[in-house]
C-alpha cells in the first residue's frame, strides 16, 4: 500500500517508509492510498475468529508488499497475546477492555505492533532513534513495546509531575535502550519539541530519527482490530439484537484511537455512530458543535491520558470524512465532561453494577448515558486502561484500597532513572545528539 500526506505536498510513499519516517515532510499525516472492503464473509466468520487471525485479515493489504504474508502472521501472533473481553456493564451498555496486556493499556496493541514492524525494517549500520512525546500512557507502552529491540533507541519526554506515578515508574526503570526526560512543561509541550527535532535538517541528516506517537500509521493501524473485535463479540453475545451496528464511544485525546475505528467503519464494519468523548479538553466536542474547530492550551484533569489541546489524530478523521463537516456530524457525536461527573459515575457503577471504571472509560460510559436513549442501538465504551494504573484518583473516590495487577507490581521495586529539561529545545537537541555519539561509539 502506498501511503499519501493529508496536506497534499509530500511524495507517496511505501508502508515501510511511512513506519520509518513517521511523519510526512510537510506535516500532515500519512493516510492510505486506498481503504480497502471486507468481504460479507469476513463479516460472518468474525464472531469465531481469534484476535491474531482478524488482525492478519485487516491488516494484509495495508502492509504489503514491504512485510512477507507469512512474516505479518507471525507479528500478530506476537502482539495478540491477551484477552480483549468485551464486558456486559448494564444493560445495553458494553465495556470493551483493552488494559489486559503488559501496560495495562490500549496503547500496547499499537506499540507492540509499530515495535515489529520498525525492528523488521531497521537495517544494522543504521540504528533508529525513536521519539516519543507522552502524556503518560504512550511512555510505557511504547518502552515495553520496544525494551530490548536491537538497532533502536527510545527517547521519551514526559510533563515533569505531569504523569501518574505508577506511568512514570513505567518507562522510567527500564534502562537498556529507554531513555526517559522530564519536560518542565505540558504534554503540547514535549510533543513540540519531538515536532521540531523531526523538522531539524542538521540533526535528522545525522540521525535516523522516527517517532512512535499515534502519529505513526503502525501505530494507528493496529488499532482498528479490536474494533472488528468488539463488534464480533457483541453479535455473538447477542445473536437476536437486529440493530444495524453498534455504537462506540471513544475516551480520546489525541484521537488515534477514534481515528481507527472510523477507518474500520470505512472498511465495512456496521458502527451506527461513534462518540467522541473528553474530558475539558474538548476541542473536538466543541467543534462537532459549533463548526469552529480552535485547539487551546490543554489544561489538567484526573483524566490525564487525555489532556491533549491540539488532538494530531484528528486530521486523519477529517480526510474520511473528504472534510466534509455535515458528513462527519451524521455519524460522530461530541461529549464532553468536568471532573466531578466522572467521579460520580466511577462511585455510581461500582457500587449499583460492580464494575470499576477508570477514569478516562468512565467518561465515554458517561457519553453512552446521554446519547444511548436517542440511538436505538447498543453502546460499546473503549476501556483504555486499567483502573488500578489511576489507584491514588479512584482510592480517593471510593475510599478502598484497589489492588494492582501484576503487570504494574513488577515495576514498583526498580529505582528510578530518569534525566530532566527545560522546555528547551537547544537542550533537547543537545541530548539527542550526545546520545547519538555514545550510540555510535558503542
Ligand atoms: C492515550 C489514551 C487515551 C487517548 O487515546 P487517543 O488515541 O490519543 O485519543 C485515552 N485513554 C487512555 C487511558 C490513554 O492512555
Amino acid at each position: 500500500m502506498k501511503f499519501y500526506s493529508t496536506n497534499r505536498s509530500s511524495p507517496d510513499m511505501s508502508f515501510k517508509e511511512a513506519v520509518i519516517k513517521g511523519l510526512p515532510q510537510d506535516k500532515g499525516l500519512f493516510f492510505p492510498e486506498q481503504v480497502p472492503t471486507l468481504p460479507p464473509s469476513f463479516f460472518e466468520a468474525l464472531p469465531d475468529m481469534a484476535l491474531p487471525e482478524i488482525a492478519y485479515e485487516v491488516l494484509k493489504e495495508y502492509t504489503a508488499p514491504d512485510i512477507k504474508p507469512d512474516a505479518l502472521r507471525a507479528i500478530c501472533e506476537e502482539v495478540f497475546t491477551f484477552p480483549i473481553p468485551l464486558v456486559q456493564v448494564e444493560e445495553g451498555i458494553y465495556a470493551l477492555e483493552l488494559f489486559h496486556g503488559p501496560t495495562c493499556a490500549f496503547k500496547d496493541v499499537g506499540a507492540r505492533f509499530m515495535s515489529r514492524c520498525l525492528q523488521a525494517f531497521a537495517e544494522p549500520d543504521k540504528p533508529v532513534t525513536v521519539l516519543v512525546a507522552t502524556s503518560g500512557d504512550t511512555g510505557s507502552a511504547v518502552a515495553n513495546g520496544f525494551l530490548g529491540v536491537d538497532n533502536i533507541e527510545v527517547v521519551i519526554l514526559y510533563p515533569k509531575g505531569g504523569v501518574s506515578e505508577i506511568q512514570e515508574m513505567q518507562f522510567t526503570t527500564l534502562g537498556q535502550n529507554i531513555t526517559a526526560v522530564a519536560v518542565e512543561g505540558t504534554f503540547d509541550d514535549c510533543q513540540q519539541l519531538v515536532k521540531q527535532a523531526f523538522s531539524d535538517e542538521e540533526l535528522t541528516r545525522e540521525m535516523n530519527l522516527s517517532s512512535a506517537n499515534s502519529i505513526n500509521v503502525a501505530r494507528w493501524l493496529p488499532q482498528m482490530v479490536y474494533y472488528f473485535h468488539a463488534w464480533g463479540q457483541w453479535r455473538k453475545q447477542n445473536p437476536e439484537n437486529d440493530a444495524a451496528g453498534a455504537t462506540f464511544a471513544v475516551p480520546s485525546g489525541n484521537f488515534g484511537n477514534l481515528a481507527a475505528g472510523v477507518i474500520a467503519r470505512q472498511m465495512g464494519l456496521p458502527v451506527l455512530y461513534f462518540i467522541a468523548a473528553t474530558n475539558r479538553n474538548k476541542v473536538v466536542p466543541a467543534y462537532l458543535e459549533s463548526g469552529e474547530y480552535s485547539p487551546a492550551p490543554s489544561v489538567a484533569t484526573i483524566a490525564n491520558a487525555m489532556d491533549v489541546g491540539s488532538p494530531n489524530n484528528f486530521p486523519r478523521i477529517l480526510e474520511m470524512f473528504g472534510n466534509k463537516y455535515e458528513d462527519l456530524k451524521q455519524v460522530l457525536k461530541g461529549y464532553w465532561t468536568e471532573d466531578a461527573p466522572i467521579r460520580t459515575a466511577i462511585q455510581e457503577v461500582n457500587e449499583n453494577h460492580k464494575y470499576l471504571l477508570d477514569p478516562h472509560g468512565a467518561i465515554a460510559y458517561l457519553s453512552l448515558k446521554q446519547y444511548l436513549p436517542s440511538m436505538e442501538t447498543d453502546g460499546i465504551f473503549l476501556e483504555t486502561a486499567h483502573p488500578a494504573k489511576f489507584k491514588g484518583s479512584i482510592d480517593d473516590i471510593l475510599g478502598s484500597d484497589i489492588a494492582l495487577p501484576e503487570q504494574l507490581q513488577a515495576f514498583l521495586n526498580k529505582p528510578k532513572q530518569s534525566g530532566s529539561i527545560g522546555n528547551n529545545y537547544s537542550q533537547f537537541a543537545a541530548l539527542l545528539q550526545e546520545q547519538h555519539k555514545l550510540q555510535s561509539q558503542s
